[in-house]
């Protein structure tokens, strides 16, 4: 893991960073649960972003539910968490307004 200190408090900038080969993990926290963990490439702040798939929660009848896991490349907001100079309020994302793609792991 990064350490805290090499985060870039940069320009808040939607920018798409393109496709990132390297440097993030795809891991699955639970059935139906990816977490894309990784650096940022504009602001170099560690971002997570969960994406859940397949099952929906809720409660009632058990209801057994197929759904493929997703495959190739999805998009990924830095949500680095920290506030960014010239951060407009509209903005819904936690990070430093870049985003980028991250290939599945099949
Ligand atoms: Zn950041
Ligand atoms: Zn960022």
């Amino acid at each position: 893991m990064p350490d805290i200190e090499s985060h870039q408090p940069i320009d808040y900038q939607l920018a798409d960073r393109g496709l990132q080969e390297k440097g993030f993990i795809v891991t699955e926290a639970a059935a139906g649960d990816l977490e894309v963990v990784g650096t940022c490439p504009a602001c170099l702040g560690t971002t997570a972003s969960p994406w859940t798939y397949g099952l929906a929660g809720g409660k009632g009848v058990f209801k057994r539910q197929e759904k493929a896991k997703p495959r190739g490349p999805r998009t990924v907001y830095c949500e680095c968490g920290y506030m960014h100079p010239n951060r407009p309020d509209t903005a819904w994302d936690l990070g430093c307004g870049a985003y980028w793609q991250v290939e599945l792991p099949s």
